[in-house]
């Protein structure tokens, strides 16, 4: 049996953190049917945009993509491949797993967080207006439905991953009708898991303090869109940054597993960038094609290079190039099979 899967090496650094993953996906003995699909700078030369249509289909055919980094080009008038794709797919859950890994200094030793944002409304809709010359406006849309959903897409990854506890985070006493209807929508949901998973809330000022303070008291995040954006950024800070922080963008029919990071247009070509956020976020995919235990192994197999400090890239304080880093995890899986 084989998984077809899209993979959009993206740009900048993309393709070889592609190659590098790719390299410890095939060393699991899996097979996957890759359809690769080009996107970013090199489409706007060739094909007059960075998201060609063929890339949505080759995704709503094989209900799976994993996704590089692609640089979005300032003032050019193309959006966003990433909201393109959001918004194309409903992609509507963010989900972004923050631990701490032995090897990465950090102030914490025991942060293990899931940050599940909210995707598709909130502020981020594009709803802004310029009324006058001296004043703008933009429209914060918070409905039931969207708000329902993420929270029990939070309660069931909850369930699904032996979790304990689910906080929605929020600002219900400012903002009393729409964060008031987000809060109230995260109680109607977590009533149904009432006995199985604990529920909270926090006011997210509050929860930055907090996280910051003693983020091991935390464990499933449920958020609107603009404080979930802000507080996952958050949550990767305290594990060690951009380099190892992995996501997952997720839908009713399609998911597309990426890093938090972008293109870092400047390390392109030198293989010197991290692969452990691409690598993690494989791992992620992994999970959502039902391989819990490939996926275990992939995630250990990271962290086992990582904790040991032989062979990691120079964000971590190695020498190690990004493909001689994918090289090392690889052979650690082949080794745990
Ligand atoms: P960036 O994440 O690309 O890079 C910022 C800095 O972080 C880099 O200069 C580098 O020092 C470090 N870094 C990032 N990833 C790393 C890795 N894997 N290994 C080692 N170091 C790493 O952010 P930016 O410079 O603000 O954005 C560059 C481009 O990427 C922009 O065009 C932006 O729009 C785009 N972007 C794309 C995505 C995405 O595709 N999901 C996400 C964020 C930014």
């Amino acid at each position: 049996m084989s998984y077809a899967v899209t993979l959009i090496p993206g740009d900048g650094i993309g393709p070889e953190l592609a190659d590098a993953t790719r390299n410890v996906l095939e060393a699991t003995g899996l097979v996957f049917d890759w359809d690769i699909q080009l996107a970013g700078e090199a489409t706007i030369a060739t094909e007059g945009t960075p998201l060609p249509e063929r890339v949505i289909d080759s995704i709503r055919r094989t209900g799976v993509a994993l996704k590089g980094p692609i640089t979005t080009p300032i003032g050019s008038g193309f959006r966003s491949v990433n909201v393109g794709l959001r918004q194309a797919l409903e992609l509507y859950a963010n989900v972004r797993p923050a631990r701490s890994l032995v090897g990465v200094k950090t102030r914490y030793t025991d942060v293990d967080l899931v940050i599940v944002r909210e995707n598709t409304e909130d502020l981020y809709a594009g709803i802004e207006h310029r009324v006058g010359p001296d004043a703008a406006e933009s429209i914060k849309i918070i409905t039931r439905g969207a708000s329902q959903r993420i929270a029990r897409y939070a309660f069931e990854h909850a369930v699904r991953n032996g979790r304990r506890k689910v906080t929605a985070v929020h600002k219900a006493n400012i903002m009393k009708l729409s964060d008031g209807l987000f809060l109230e929508s995260c109680q109607q949901i977590a009533a149904e898991y009432d006995g199985r998973v604990a529920f909270e809330d926090r006011i997210v000022d509050n929860m930055c303090m907090q996280l910051v303070q003693k983020p091991e008291l935390y464990d499933v995040l449920v958020l609107p869109n603009l404080y979930g954006d802000i507080v996952s950024d958050l949550a990767a800070g305290l594990v060690g940054g951009l380099g190892v922080a992995p996501g997952a963008n997720i839908g009713d029919r399609a998911a597309v597993f990426e890093p938090v990071h972008g293109s870092a247009p400047k390390y392109a070509g030198q293989d010197r960038a991290n692969p452990t956020a691409l690598i993690l976020s494989a791992a992620l995919m992994l999970r959502h094609l039902g391989e819990t235990a490939v996926a275990d192994t992939v995630e250990g197999a990271t962290r086992a290079v990582i904790a040991e400090g032989r062979t990691v890239t120079y964000d971590l304080g190695g020498t190690a190039g990004t493909q001689a880093f994918g090289a090392a995890v690889a052979e650690r899986v082949r080794d745990a099979r």
